[in-house]
């Protein structure tokens, strides 16, 4: 199996706790992780996670996608430190995750909207991808992406297959989490099913969301075969060919823009 979580948050900063994560990841048959920053905490786990893959062969290859989440849209822009491409040698893959949550914070749009826009800007500057989070937030960041011209990847999608396909004409990638595994989530199947072979991707949203069976207990990029398994069987194929299309997807959505050699 050749598994490509693209979507991973390590909520520790423990070396030993993160290498652990990684083997087991590469003993279920997971060979490249995208490790996703959004805060401070988590944009420095990242980087640990992708320092300490680099130096063992054996591990899963490991991406940074770091960037400033909804979360942190109280920091004024210009207090936050730009992020380079290569951050401590580290490749950065993308610039993430960054969107709009108005389901948990609708009281705070404005500046949710504000920060995005300014992440969207620095993705076009550094000519990389962006992870993008959006919940209840359709018009606004369909909006943006619009006026600020992106690629990248929409994670954990539980829209509509209306807003999948509106992402889609845009050029989105369309990343699908153990959510779809969940008895109540035919949306996020309908929007599965919407998506094409070459634009699919699968992720964990680790910590969070693990599929069924794993249910209650803490997600980890090893659990990404039981989505990979769920949605192959969906869609009509085997797991092996699902495994291997979304993390041939995955190679194109976190590549380097084809106009750059670096
Ligand atoms: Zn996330």
């Amino acid at each position: 199996m050749n598994l490509f979580d693209t979507h991973c948050h390590f909520e520790t900063r423990d070396e030993n706790e993160i290498s652990a994560i990684l083997s087991r990841a590469a003993a279920a048959g997971v060979s490249r992780i995208v490790a996703v920053g959004g805060s401070a905490e988590l944009n420095a786990s990242a980087r640990i996670a992708a320092d300490i893959a680099s130096r063992d062969s054996s591990l899963p290859r490991v991406f940074a996608a770091l960037g400033w989440d909804r979360d942190q849209c109280a920091t004024p822009p210009d207090e936050s430190p730009a992020l380079p491409r290569v951050a401590g040698g580290i490749p950065v893959a993308a610039v993430g995750e960054i969107g709009l949550d108005y389901h948990y914070s609708p009281e705070t749009r404005d500046a949710q909207r504000a920060l995005f826009g300014a992440e969207l800007e620095r993705a076009r500057a550094l000519d990389l991808p962006v992870v993008i989070h959006t919940r209840e937030a359709d018009e606004d960041t369909l909006g943006l992406l619009r006026e600020i011209p992106s690629r990248g990847v929409i994670h954990c999608f539980t829209g509509t297959p209306e807003f999948c396909r509106a992402l889609l004409d845009l050029g989105f990638f369309i990343s699908i989490s153990g959510i779809v595994t969940f008895r109540l989530a035919d949306n996020v199947r309908a929007s599965a099913l919407a998506v094409p072979d070459d634009m699919l991707l699968i992720e964990t949203d680790s910590p969070f969301l693990a599929p069924v069976p794993m249910r209650g207990k803490a997600n980890e990029p090893a659990f990404i075969i039981h989505t990979a398994k769920f949605l192959a069987g969906l869609r009509g194929v085997d797991a092996e060919t699902l495994a291997a299309q979304t993390a041939e997807n995955a190679m194109r959505a976190f590549a380097a823009a084809p106009a750059r050699t670096s």
